[in-house]
């Protein structure tokens, strides 16, 4: 058992993916930041995408994790194709750009 943690980024990197879905063993939120940290200072198994990102200027941010689950998770939300849904970050710039379209749709 451990965690699944999505981290969004500010801004898409090229035509790629907008968040990173990892899994880290452990049940406190110090093993997610401790993971966070490595990926974030290219430590230990760092990700590529994350690594691209920084240097890319793009921020990141840690926006959901889902406590006491399998790694089957995280492969199933990859496969899934639809991270944002995961994401509270996205669903509410969804949300936000949804209301702004029925706010200014001509009567
Ligand atoms: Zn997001």
């Amino acid at each position: 058992m451990g965690q699944v943690y999505i981290i969004h980024f500010s801004q898409r990197l090229s035509n790629r993916a907008r968040h990173y879905v990892g899994f880290v063993y452990g049940d406190s939120l110090a093993d997610v930041k401790h993971r966070f940290r490595e990926h974030v200072t290219g430590q230990k198994n760092g990700a590529k995408i994350i690594k691209a990102a920084l240097a890319a200027g793009i921020s990141l941010k840690i926006t959901r994790i889902y406590h006491a689950v399998d790694m089957d998770i995280e492969k199933r939300i990859k496969r899934q194709k639809n991270t944002w849904k995961h994401c509270p970050v996205c669903r509410l710039e969804r949300a936000q750009g949804k209301q702004l379209k029925i706010k200014f749709s001509p009567l």
